[in-house]
């Protein structure tokens, strides 16, 4: 095995919600939950995922 840590890839998710879930998805690790609090983005400690936190009418909707 000669797998350094070379994952250099860091996925980007858009959400609309502060709270995501992540499983690690191809990788795969423990589901936890990721909480963003005052920021707008979040990084899963496991998989590097990056959660982005969109507006949820960013796709238009005058009132
Ligand atoms: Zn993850």
């Amino acid at each position: 095995m000669g797998v350094n840590a070379q994952m250099k890839f860091q996925e980007k998710v858009e959400v609309t919600t502060k709270r995501v879930a992540c499983d690690g998805g191809v990788l795969g690790h423990p589901k936890v939950y990721l909480e963003m609090g005052n920021m707008s983005e979040v990084t899963c400690p496991y998989c590097s995922c990056r959660y982005v936190f969109v507006e949820p009418d960013s796709v238009s909707k005058e009132i």
